[in-house]
């Protein structure tokens, strides 16, 4: 028997986005569209697993046996972090989310390599489904992954009393604490960079997080930590914009005041040739920044607004036409692109914004390497 209404977000975790009935609010971030739908139904689409070569819903299956066990493991997580109180020892919480990281990152791939990665059309698709067994199947590297996130990131836990978290369709929501460089094939948020934040679900009323750098501060590390509906929505703002296509919540206040938040970019791909002939590509992550300011760095760094900028001196009118001087205006945002264009312009190493020397860094899903020379 073919489950025909496949799951790219486990019911399981959906489960704890759900009332008692089971329903829930998904939205269609592009579109701004929010509906009421129950978890049979909410983050599913027909066959999307199938594919001509492989035994009928075989991936399925697979990922049905993940979530045997993992979901009487999300109840106990979810109900023993509720009778934790404000104070109690994260210990216990923290060895739960350490023991399953590595079905956390299965499921990201899971998700998330469907709309972003799958989705242009169906011929498209059918290969990628062969690439996303393949990197299910590299078990080497999702576990070296799970353990540079568990040795190298703070670990906290957030909670909101309105149950007020969003769950996005890439199942993980990661976010860049800081600009770092504008690479040519991650986004400055991979798993396995400095300065990142990944956010793990729990329940809307909870989520774990794994942090490297300057989080905000009322994400301490190693604490239980109660936000306020305002952080919420901070939060929130991250995992919207992990979203491909949709977006659920318990609470459709939530859900509707973050869309406004959203912000479209479409999927780019890259393909490099290195001196050797070899050739590679990827397609791009788009980038999420937790902070509007690093945002902003973003957009004097990738886009061309840099360039306005060139040569002026700290006690001119800003080029901006903000009336202001520079150096009280956009200097700040100059200097920190100029910074990292150096790098770029001193062919700093990807690895060097590796958390530590010898972290795995995650990997775009269909990123490919034609081998013919090595490079
Ligand atoms: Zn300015």
């Amino acid at each position: 028997m073919v489950t025909k209404n496949q799951h790219y977000v486990p019911a399981c975790i959906l489960k704890h986005f759900a009332n008692s009935k089971g329903q829930l609010y998904e939205a269609l971030v592009k579109e701004g569209k929010v509906y009421r739908t129950n978890r049979s139904q909410a983050m599913s689409e027909r066959f999307i697993y199938e594919h001509p070569i492989l035994p009928q819903n075989i991936l399925e299956t697979y990922f049905h046996r993940i979530e045997n066990y993992l979901s009487p493991a999300l109840d106990r997580m979810a109900s023993d972090i509720d009778s934790l109180g404000d104070s109690g020892s994260l210990d216990a919480i923290k060895k739960q989310v350490r023991k399953y990281l590595r079905e956390f990152i299965i499921f990201y791939y899971r998700s998330g390599a469907l709309f972003y990665e799958y989705g242009f059309d169906e011929r498209e698709r059918q290969e990628r489904v062969v690439s996303l067994l393949q990197n299910l199947m590299r078990s080497e590297y999702i576990r070296s992954l799970a353990k540079t996130i568990e040795r190298h990131y703070d670990f906290a836990v957030i909670k909101s009393e309105d149950r007020g978290f969003l769950l996005s369709d890439q199942y993980l929501s990661t976010a860049g604490l800081a600009v770092k460089n504008q690479f040519s094939n991650i986004s400055n948020r991979n798993m396995g960079l400095r300065d990142v934040i990944i956010l793990i679900p729990i329940s809307c009323s909870y989520y774990a997080v794994y942090s490297h750098g300057k989080t905000p501060d009322y994400i301490v590390p190693e604490k239980h930590n109660v936000l306020t509906a305002e952080q919420v929505h901070e939060v929130n703002r991250t995992i919207l914009n992990n979203s491909y296509r949709k977006c659920v919540g318990y609470n459709e206040a939530f859900l509707r005041e973050s869309m406004e938040s959203f912000v479209y970019r479409s999927p780019s791909g890259v393909r490099m040739v290195y001196d050797s002939g070899a050739v590679a590509g990827a397609t791009l992550k788009k980038e999420v920044f937790f902070y509007p300011e690093e945002r902003q760095v973003w957009d004097f760094l990738a886009g061309m607004k840099m360039l306005k900028f060139e040569g002026m001196g700290r006690n001119d009118l800003c080029a901006c036409g903000s009336g202001k001087k520079f150096k009280k205006c956009c200097l700040y945002y100059y200097s920190r692109a100029s910074s990292a264009i150096l790098d770029i312009k001193n062919k700093i190493d990807v690895r060097s914004y590796a958390v530590h020397p010898t972290a795995t860094v995650e990997r775009g899903i269909n990123e490919f390497f034609v081998p013919g020379t090595s490079h």
